[in-house]
């Protein structure tokens, strides 16, 4: 039998120097991430066993096992699930496949408390051994594989780990920590106890340990201590909590279900627990966290809702269950229908599937209106260090500051629940910088003969705010709501209006505020686009490559210029956003609009530098909104001839 040295992955090695120095205080997480590891492995064995039911062999019970040796300084957390081969040892105990490590490694602050829920996130709990134990032993057989096919891994966390080839009777795996002499309070029976109590009550497997008791000294003068009984114990409740009548269960108990399901240590903003009987018979119970995941942007991102049959784990990122734009939704639904062996193709023809997901999508609905209407209107900002729980009442803004960018996505995904979508969407606007002002607080707002509900894009909200398109709403006092999120003009283009009102791009077609203006200034307007015509038909000239079309505008009070989409054209900004990602991007032309009473666009006309000015006056334009110059020298050159 030989021994194989392999090194770990680099990105291991650095892990391991970070998970032993900085998470030292917090040091009885490792528990919770191997029993975590078990259960996993359980729950993989019932899932292949679907298909191989001669996979459980002899052994057909599901369990972990957890035994402490005081004298060997050792804590054993043994389990009968799916087990691992030479080759899956070295792959899964020596690598860090997931992609978001490199990730992890950057947000890894130094507060430890931050760090400790950060190990959970990425699934890098295996390692967390390492923090109580100087040398860890995983003994390991695959479910399928004869006794000869054992597995023994060893490693110290430094840089190398071996492996060796074993005789193992019984499936499964056991992860043996060599305690440090530092954790040897983790040789306790009651103190794990507690800690399977705190962490892992409702794993829905039995958690056992050796039964103990105390024994007298045998001779006068002699200490007592505990002895091992023989008897396995189950530690746990081992029950299925969402199976339970809500009755029964506490706050306390769901958040820590949540914790354990969905490997987030902050405790969840809401949740909704139901039976859900007629003719599809399901259970849900969801959960609204309380912080986005770093991964809530990546297209490959699971979802987080754990599918069982009749309490039978099925799988883990059951997307069927809820509509995308729900993605931050964690939980779990066991159905009563659905067969056992359903797979994923199956999952998107089910018609059972089809009920549940709206059944779904309709309670995370209703439990987010709930915490928009607990809300105060226009609740201050709740920024800042927020590792205590939210306030009740902060909850909605909470969940809209992580959240609603992704919520947004349901206008365009969800028709059928658009309208409940855009009762629940708030911006900030020219009133308020915190996004809390909802389309009916809007509407509410309106001015009188005011037609429309009027909002900007932009990159930033400075640059909303400061955008010439808004000046003249700001003169007049119209209050328009500012967007920065990416998804807010893609989105809004399926929202077209709201309770009867339509919604407005402000950057978008010519400027009509219809009865906000009065007689005199739109004959004022009239009069001074007759005045302008000769100077426009000389800006088309020279600005002819860059623009769609000049003309005048109304909406500017203070900048000479500004570029403005056609209606029902694409955003610069958007198309800025595009270009950058390399996506294709139609060639549309801006309309240049120009402040005839401006003083430079007056000097204009007799300037001898003509089509210096118009090109700097375009330039300036997309600068006003964000956008670089095509040409940045080019304009660096013609402003800096002016300015000598
Ligand atoms: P994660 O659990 O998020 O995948 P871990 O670091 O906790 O990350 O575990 C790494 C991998 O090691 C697991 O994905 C699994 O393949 C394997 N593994 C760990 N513990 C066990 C176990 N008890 N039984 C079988 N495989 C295990
Ligand atoms: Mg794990």
């Amino acid at each position: 039998m030989s021994t194989q040295k392999h090194a770990f992955q680099a990105e291991v090695a650095q892990l391991l120097h970070l998970v032993t120095h900085s998470l030292y205080s917090n040091k009885e997480i490792f528990l919770r991430e191997l029993v975590s590891n078990a259960s996993d492995a359980c729950d993989k064995l019932r899932f292949e066993a679907l298909a191989d039911p001669s996979l459980y062999g002899e052994q057909p019970a599901l369990e972990i096992r957890i035994a402490i040796d005081k004298d060997a300084r050792t804590l054993t957390v043994t389990d009968t699930g799916i087990g691992m081969s030479e080759a899956e040892a070295v792959a899964h105990l020596g690598t860090i496949a997931k992609s978001g490590t490199r990730e992890f490694m950057g947000k890894l602050s130094g507060d430890q408390k931050a760090d400790a829920q950060l190990i959970g996130q990425f699934g890098v709990g295996f390692y967390s051994g390492f923090i109580v134990a100087d040398r860890i032993t995983v003994e390991s057989r695959r479910a399928g594989l004869p006794p000869e096919a054992g597995v023994r891994w060893v490693s110290t966390g430094a840089g190398d780990f071996e492996v060796e080839a074993i005789t193992r009777a019984e499936r499964g795996t056991s992860v043996i920590l060599h305690l440090r002499e530092d954790a040897l309070d983790f040789a306790d029976g009651w103190r794990i106890r507690e800690l399977i109590g705190k962490y892992s009550d409702h794993i829905a497997l039995p958690i056992k340990m050796e039964g103990e008791q105390w024994e007298d000294g045998q001779e006068e003068g002699q200490p007592g201590r505990m002895v091992k009984t023989g008897e396995w114990e189950t530690v746990n409740q081992a029950t299925a909590l969402w199976a339970r009548p809500r009755k029964d269960i506490t706050d306390e108990q769901y958040v820590q279900f949540y914790e354990q399901t969905a490997h987030d240590w902050q405790p969840p903003l809401a949740w909704t627990h139901n039976r859900v009987e007629g003719s599809t018979e399901y259970t849900q119970l969801l959960y609204i966290p309380s912080h986005a995941p770093m991964d809530l942007w990546e297209r490959e991102r699971k979802a987080g809702v754990k599918l069982y049959v009749r309490r039978v784990f099925i799988m883990d990122d059951a997307e069927q269950l809820l509509p995308r734009y729900l993605r931050f939704v964690k939980g779990v639904v066991d159905s009563a229908d659905l067969p056992l062996n359903v797979s994923r193709e199956l999952l998107q023809e089910s018609r059972d599937v089809k009920a549940i997901r709206e059944g779904n999508t309709r309670r995370v609905l209703g439990l987010l209106e709930d915490l928009a209407k607990a809300e105060p209107a226009e609740a201050p900002p709740a920024e800042g260090g927020d590792d205590k729980a939210a306030a009740p009442r902060d909850k909605y803004a909470a969940f809209w500051r992580e959240f609603g960018a992704v919520l947004k996505e349901g206008l365009g995904e969800d028709h059928a629940n658009r309208e409940r979508i855009a009762k629940l969407l708030r911006y900030a606007s020219t009133t308020t910088d915190t996004p809390t002002v909802s389309l009916a607080d809007y509407k509410a707002r309106m001015k009188e003969g005011q037609k429309a509900i009027y909002y900007i894009t932009a990159d930033t909200l400075a640059a909303a705010r400061n955008s010439p398109q808004i000046e003249i709403f700001r003169k007049k006092d119209i209050e328009v709501l500012l967007m920065t999120d990416r998804v807010d003009e893609w989105a809004l283009s399926h929202l077209r209006e709201f309770d009867g009102t339509p919604l407005q791009s402000v950057a978008k077609g010519a400027v009509d505020l219809g009865d906000l203006q009065d007689e005199a200034e739109k004959k004022a307007a009239e009069e001074a686009a007759e005045h302008v015509k000769p100077l426009l038909d000389r800006l088309r000239a020279a600005l002819r490559d860059q623009v769609e079309d000049v003309r005048v505008t109304t909406r500017l009070v203070d900048s000479p210029a500004c570029l403005v989409v056609k209606d029902g054209g694409m955003s610069t900004q958007l198309a800025r956003l595009l270009k950058q990602a390399g996506q294709p991007v139609p060639d549309t032309r801006p309309v240049l609009e120009i402040n005839p009473e401006h003083a430079l666009v007056r000097k204009l006309a007799d300037s001898p530098r003509f089509d210096d000015l118009a090109h700097i006056l375009y330039d300036q334009a997309l600068l006003a909104e964000g956008g670089l110059p095509e040409d940045p020298a080019g304009y660096v050159r013609r402003v800096n001839a002016l300015l000598v």
